[in-house]
Protein backbone atom coordinates (compact mmCIF):
# COMPACT_ATOMS: atom_id res chain seq x y z
CA UNK A 1 0.00 0.00 0.00
CA UNK A 2 1.15 3.68 -1.05
CA UNK A 3 1.66 6.31 2.05
CA UNK A 4 -1.43 9.08 2.14
CA UNK A 5 0.10 12.14 -0.02
CA UNK A 6 2.28 14.40 2.52
CA UNK A 7 4.82 17.65 1.93
CA UNK A 8 8.30 16.91 2.15
CA UNK A 9 11.15 19.59 3.54
CA UNK A 10 14.75 18.24 4.31
CA UNK A 11 16.35 20.87 6.15
CA UNK A 12 20.20 21.18 5.99
CA UNK A 13 20.53 22.75 9.48
CA UNK A 14 18.88 21.55 13.31
CA UNK A 15 17.51 25.47 13.44
CA UNK A 16 15.79 25.10 10.26
CA UNK A 17 14.26 21.55 11.39
CA UNK A 18 12.96 23.37 14.43
CA UNK A 19 11.45 26.24 12.94
CA UNK A 20 9.51 23.67 10.44
CA UNK A 21 8.62 21.21 13.55
CA UNK A 22 7.32 24.94 15.25
CA UNK A 23 5.26 25.64 12.37
CA UNK A 24 3.70 22.45 11.40
CA UNK A 25 3.39 21.14 15.11
CA UNK A 26 0.97 18.35 14.93
CA UNK A 27 0.98 18.20 11.22
CA UNK A 28 4.52 17.06 10.71
CA UNK A 29 6.61 14.15 11.83
CA UNK A 30 10.27 13.63 11.82
CA UNK A 31 12.06 11.06 9.36
CA UNK A 32 15.32 9.79 10.72
CA UNK A 33 16.14 6.30 8.77
CA UNK A 34 12.50 5.73 7.87
CA UNK A 35 12.71 1.81 9.17
CA UNK A 36 9.93 2.32 11.28
CA UNK A 37 8.45 5.30 10.33
CA UNK A 38 7.96 4.68 6.86
CA UNK A 39 5.95 1.55 7.53
CA UNK A 40 3.42 2.79 9.37
CA UNK A 41 2.80 5.25 6.50
CA UNK A 42 2.18 2.61 4.04
CA UNK A 43 -0.08 0.64 6.57
CA UNK A 44 -1.57 4.34 7.28
CA UNK A 45 -1.13 3.71 10.73
CA UNK A 46 0.68 7.10 10.79
CA UNK A 47 -0.50 9.92 8.32
CA UNK A 48 1.50 12.86 9.05
CA UNK A 49 0.70 15.68 6.60
CA UNK A 50 3.98 17.05 6.95
CA UNK A 51 7.72 14.96 6.57
CA UNK A 52 11.01 16.41 7.89
CA UNK A 53 13.97 14.24 6.80
CA UNK A 54 16.83 14.58 9.31
CA UNK A 55 19.03 12.61 7.32
CA UNK A 56 20.72 16.10 5.78
CA UNK A 57 21.88 17.82 9.30
CA UNK A 58 25.17 16.63 9.15
CA UNK A 59 25.87 18.39 12.71
CA UNK A 60 23.55 15.34 13.77
CA UNK A 61 25.86 12.30 12.16
CA UNK A 62 28.72 11.98 14.86
CA UNK A 63 30.86 9.65 16.97
CA UNK A 64 32.88 11.33 18.89
CA UNK A 65 34.95 11.30 22.26
CA UNK A 66 35.03 14.15 25.25
CA UNK A 67 37.01 12.91 28.13
CA UNK A 68 35.29 10.16 29.67
CA UNK A 69 32.14 10.56 27.76
CA UNK A 70 30.87 9.20 24.42
CA UNK A 71 28.80 11.32 22.27
CA UNK A 72 26.85 9.95 19.70
CA UNK A 73 24.95 11.88 17.45
CA UNK A 74 21.00 11.02 16.60
CA UNK A 75 21.42 10.28 13.05
CA UNK A 76 24.67 7.61 14.02
CA UNK A 77 23.17 4.15 12.46
CA UNK A 78 23.04 1.05 13.92
CA UNK A 79 25.87 -0.06 10.89
CA UNK A 80 28.13 2.88 11.96
CA UNK A 81 27.70 2.02 15.33
CA UNK A 82 28.94 -1.37 15.10
CA UNK A 83 31.58 -0.82 13.13
CA UNK A 84 32.84 2.22 14.48
CA UNK A 85 36.55 1.18 16.62
CA UNK A 86 35.98 4.38 19.01
CA UNK A 87 33.11 2.39 20.52
CA UNK A 88 33.91 -1.05 20.31
CA UNK A 89 36.92 -0.36 22.08
CA UNK A 90 35.38 2.29 24.90
CA UNK A 91 31.61 1.68 24.95
CA UNK A 92 31.34 -2.46 23.55
CA UNK A 93 27.73 -2.75 24.91
CA UNK A 94 26.64 -0.28 21.93
CA UNK A 95 28.38 -2.34 18.99
CA UNK A 96 26.91 -5.32 20.38
CA UNK A 97 23.77 -4.28 20.81
CA UNK A 98 23.18 -2.83 17.36
CA UNK A 99 24.62 -5.89 15.63
CA UNK A 100 21.37 -8.21 16.70
CA UNK A 101 18.88 -5.18 15.40
CA UNK A 102 17.15 -6.19 12.45
CA UNK A 103 19.13 -7.21 8.89
CA UNK A 104 21.52 -5.42 6.63
CA UNK A 105 19.43 -2.87 5.62
CA UNK A 106 17.60 -2.05 8.27
CA UNK A 107 21.32 -1.89 10.08
CA UNK A 108 22.33 0.49 7.20
CA UNK A 109 19.38 3.45 7.70
CA UNK A 110 18.27 2.96 10.85
CA UNK A 111 19.45 5.23 13.48
CA UNK A 112 20.23 5.16 17.40
CA UNK A 113 18.51 8.44 17.65
CA UNK A 114 15.49 7.26 15.98
CA UNK A 115 15.53 3.92 17.33
CA UNK A 116 15.21 5.68 21.17
CA UNK A 117 12.64 8.37 20.22
CA UNK A 118 10.32 5.66 18.54
CA UNK A 119 10.41 3.33 21.85
CA UNK A 120 9.22 0.42 20.77
CA UNK A 121 9.02 -1.81 23.68
CA UNK A 122 10.54 -4.50 21.91
CA UNK A 123 13.66 -2.54 20.83
CA UNK A 124 17.30 -3.25 21.59
CA UNK A 125 19.04 0.05 21.84
CA UNK A 126 16.79 1.06 24.63
CA UNK A 127 17.91 -1.69 26.78
CA UNK A 128 21.83 -0.36 25.95
CA UNK A 129 21.07 2.86 26.68
CA UNK A 130 19.44 2.13 30.26
CA UNK A 131 22.21 -0.59 31.38
CA UNK A 132 24.81 2.67 30.15
CA UNK A 133 22.84 5.03 31.93
CA UNK A 134 22.74 7.21 28.65
CA UNK A 135 21.84 10.80 28.81
CA UNK A 136 19.69 12.42 25.95
CA UNK A 137 19.75 15.61 24.73
CA UNK A 138 16.32 17.08 23.68
CA UNK A 139 17.01 20.54 21.64
CA UNK A 140 13.49 22.63 21.33
CA UNK A 141 12.39 26.29 20.51
CA UNK A 142 13.35 27.24 24.32
CA UNK A 143 16.95 25.53 24.03
CA UNK A 144 18.26 21.91 25.06
CA UNK A 145 17.85 19.86 27.93
CA UNK A 146 19.51 16.54 29.35
CA UNK A 147 16.99 13.57 30.06
CA UNK A 148 18.31 10.61 31.90
CA UNK A 149 17.48 7.22 29.56
CA UNK A 150 15.94 5.50 32.83
CA UNK A 151 13.66 8.95 32.61
CA UNK A 152 12.98 8.51 29.06
CA UNK A 153 10.44 6.21 27.93
CA UNK A 154 6.99 6.66 29.29
CA UNK A 155 5.12 3.74 27.74
CA UNK A 156 4.46 1.87 24.44
CA UNK A 157 5.72 4.39 21.56
CA UNK A 158 6.01 7.19 24.29
CA UNK A 159 9.10 9.13 25.54
CA UNK A 160 9.31 12.10 27.33
CA UNK A 161 9.65 14.60 24.39
CA UNK A 162 7.84 17.39 23.25
CA UNK A 163 6.31 17.56 19.79
CA UNK A 164 8.50 20.12 19.40
CA UNK A 165 11.75 18.30 20.96
CA UNK A 166 14.12 17.02 18.69
CA UNK A 167 16.68 14.13 19.73
CA UNK A 168 20.50 15.37 19.02
CA UNK A 169 22.68 13.43 20.85
CA UNK A 170 22.99 10.40 23.03
CA UNK A 171 26.02 10.66 25.63
CA UNK A 172 27.61 7.55 27.25
CA UNK A 173 30.23 6.85 29.84
CA UNK A 174 33.79 5.87 27.74
CA UNK A 175 34.67 2.34 29.29
CA UNK A 176 35.64 2.03 32.76
CA UNK A 177 36.78 -1.85 33.07
CA UNK A 178 32.99 -2.63 33.03
CA UNK A 179 32.67 -6.07 31.09
CA UNK A 180 28.91 -5.91 29.06
CA UNK A 181 26.68 -7.91 27.01
CA UNK A 182 23.60 -7.80 24.95
CA UNK A 183 21.33 -10.82 25.14
CA UNK A 184 17.80 -10.96 23.02
CA UNK A 185 15.47 -13.90 22.95
CA UNK A 186 13.81 -14.01 19.14
CA UNK A 187 11.91 -16.41 17.61
CA UNK A 188 14.48 -15.52 14.17
CA UNK A 189 17.53 -13.74 14.33
CA UNK A 190 16.44 -10.51 12.56
CA UNK A 191 13.14 -10.07 14.69
CA UNK A 192 12.25 -7.91 17.59
CA UNK A 193 13.17 -9.17 21.39
CA UNK A 194 10.75 -11.56 23.20
CA UNK A 195 13.39 -10.66 25.88
CA UNK A 196 16.36 -8.33 25.80
CA UNK A 197 19.02 -8.36 28.41
CA UNK A 198 21.40 -5.62 28.03
CA UNK A 199 23.93 -5.39 31.38
CA UNK A 200 27.04 -3.66 32.40
CA UNK A 201 29.12 -5.61 35.09
CA UNK A 202 32.16 -4.05 37.49
CA UNK A 203 34.18 -7.00 39.16
CA UNK A 204 36.13 -6.97 42.40
CA UNK A 205 38.07 -9.63 44.19
CA UNK A 206 36.67 -12.96 44.06
CA UNK A 207 34.17 -12.35 41.61
CA UNK A 208 32.38 -9.60 44.28
CA UNK A 209 29.38 -7.50 42.15
CA UNK A 210 31.25 -3.70 42.70
CA UNK A 211 28.47 -2.02 39.87
CA UNK A 212 25.67 -3.76 38.22
CA UNK A 213 23.15 -1.86 35.64
CA UNK A 214 20.75 -3.82 33.92
CA UNK A 215 18.39 -2.48 30.63
CA UNK A 216 15.51 -5.13 29.82
CA UNK A 217 13.03 -4.49 26.54
CA UNK A 218 10.33 -6.89 25.46
CA UNK A 219 9.19 -8.00 28.61
CA UNK A 220 6.73 -5.10 29.27
CA UNK A 221 5.04 -1.70 27.66
CA UNK A 222 8.25 -0.29 28.00
CA UNK A 223 12.56 -0.43 28.69
CA UNK A 224 13.08 -0.77 31.97
CA UNK A 225 16.27 -1.26 35.03
CA UNK A 226 16.27 -4.01 36.59
CA UNK A 227 17.11 -2.00 39.59
CA UNK A 228 15.78 -4.98 42.27
CA UNK A 229 18.47 -7.40 40.45
CA UNK A 230 21.07 -4.38 40.40
CA UNK A 231 20.43 -3.84 44.54
CA UNK A 232 20.13 -7.69 45.60
CA UNK A 233 24.05 -8.69 43.73
CA UNK A 234 25.05 -5.17 44.68
CA UNK A 235 28.58 -5.55 46.84
CA UNK A 236 27.82 -9.95 46.81
CA UNK A 237 30.19 -12.67 45.58
CA UNK A 238 29.01 -13.76 42.35
CA UNK A 239 27.71 -17.02 42.53
CA UNK A 240 25.41 -19.81 41.36
CA UNK A 241 23.26 -18.95 43.96
CA UNK A 242 23.20 -15.34 43.80
CA UNK A 243 22.70 -15.09 40.54
CA UNK A 244 19.63 -17.59 40.46
CA UNK A 245 18.15 -15.93 43.43
CA UNK A 246 18.84 -12.23 41.90
CA UNK A 247 17.45 -12.95 38.58
CA UNK A 248 14.15 -14.27 39.82
CA UNK A 249 13.14 -10.50 40.55
CA UNK A 250 13.71 -9.24 36.91
CA UNK A 251 10.23 -8.95 36.76
CA UNK A 252 9.54 -7.38 40.42
CA UNK A 253 6.94 -4.97 39.70
CA UNK A 254 6.53 -5.18 36.23
CA UNK A 255 3.47 -5.98 34.31
CA UNK A 256 4.62 -8.52 32.17
CA UNK A 257 3.08 -8.43 28.68
CA UNK A 258 1.44 -11.51 26.97
CA UNK A 259 0.89 -11.52 22.78
CA UNK A 260 1.17 -13.84 20.35
CA UNK A 261 4.61 -14.71 20.62
CA UNK A 262 4.63 -15.34 24.23
CA UNK A 263 2.26 -15.79 27.00
CA UNK A 264 3.16 -14.09 30.47
CA UNK A 265 4.21 -16.98 32.14
CA UNK A 266 6.68 -18.07 29.40
CA UNK A 267 7.95 -14.17 29.30
CA UNK A 268 8.58 -14.09 32.86
CA UNK A 269 10.50 -17.31 32.59
CA UNK A 270 13.09 -16.14 29.52
CA UNK A 271 13.74 -12.77 31.48
CA UNK A 272 14.77 -14.69 34.37
CA UNK A 273 16.96 -16.80 32.14
CA UNK A 274 18.38 -14.45 30.05
CA UNK A 275 18.71 -12.10 33.06
CA UNK A 276 21.40 -15.26 35.10
CA UNK A 277 23.03 -15.86 31.45
CA UNK A 278 23.71 -12.26 30.86
CA UNK A 279 25.13 -12.21 33.91
CA UNK A 280 27.20 -15.44 33.69
CA UNK A 281 28.39 -14.21 30.22
CA UNK A 282 29.29 -10.96 31.39
CA UNK A 283 31.82 -12.89 34.38
C1 LIG B 1 12.41 -5.46 8.90
C2 LIG B 1 12.68 -4.68 10.17
C3 LIG B 1 13.25 -5.33 11.25
C4 LIG B 1 13.52 -4.62 12.41
N1 LIG B 1 14.08 -5.29 13.46
C5 LIG B 1 14.39 -4.61 14.58
C6 LIG B 1 15.02 -5.27 15.69
O1 LIG B 1 15.34 -6.47 15.64
N2 LIG B 1 15.29 -4.54 16.79
C7 LIG B 1 15.00 -3.19 16.87
O2 LIG B 1 15.28 -2.58 17.89
N3 LIG B 1 14.41 -2.54 15.85
C8 LIG B 1 14.10 -3.21 14.71
N4 LIG B 1 13.51 -2.53 13.67
C9 LIG B 1 13.13 -1.10 13.84
C10 LIG B 1 14.34 -0.24 13.51
O3 LIG B 1 15.26 -0.40 14.56
C11 LIG B 1 14.05 1.28 13.33
O4 LIG B 1 15.12 1.75 12.64
C12 LIG B 1 13.98 2.15 14.54
O5 LIG B 1 12.96 1.67 15.35
C13 LIG B 1 13.68 3.60 14.15
O6 LIG B 1 14.84 4.29 13.73
P1 LIG B 1 14.79 5.16 12.39
O7 LIG B 1 16.04 5.96 12.36
O8 LIG B 1 14.54 4.28 11.22
O9 LIG B 1 13.57 6.15 12.69
P2 LIG B 1 12.29 6.55 11.82
O10 LIG B 1 11.55 5.35 11.37
O11 LIG B 1 12.69 7.55 10.79
O12 LIG B 1 11.45 7.30 12.95
C14 LIG B 1 10.84 6.60 14.00
C15 LIG B 1 10.11 7.57 14.92
O13 LIG B 1 11.05 8.34 15.68
C16 LIG B 1 10.90 9.74 15.41
N5 LIG B 1 12.27 10.29 15.34
C17 LIG B 1 13.27 9.83 14.57
N6 LIG B 1 14.41 10.50 14.84
C18 LIG B 1 14.09 11.43 15.77
C19 LIG B 1 14.84 12.42 16.47
N7 LIG B 1 16.15 12.59 16.25
N8 LIG B 1 14.20 13.18 17.38
C20 LIG B 1 12.89 13.00 17.65
N9 LIG B 1 12.12 12.08 17.03
C21 LIG B 1 12.72 11.30 16.11
C22 LIG B 1 10.14 9.83 14.10
O14 LIG B 1 9.39 11.03 14.00
C23 LIG B 1 9.25 8.60 14.18
O15 LIG B 1 8.12 8.87 14.96
C24 LIG B 1 13.22 -3.22 12.49
C25 LIG B 1 12.67 -2.56 11.39
C26 LIG B 1 12.41 -3.28 10.24
C27 LIG B 1 11.82 -2.55 9.06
Amino acid sequence: MFSNRFEYFAPKSLEEALALLATYQDDAKLLAGGQSLLSLMKLRLANPRVLIDLGRIADLDYLRADGDKLNIGALATYAQIKESELLQNKCPLLPKTASVVGDAQVRNRGTLGGSLAHADPHGDMPAAALALEAELKAVGPKGARWIRAEDFFVGIFSTVLAPDEILTEIRVPASDNTRSVYLKAARRPSDFAMVGVALRLKLGPEQTCEQITIGVTGVTDKPYRGAAVEKALRGQKLNAKTIEEAAALITDGVDVAEDLHASKKFRSHLARLYTGRAIRAAM
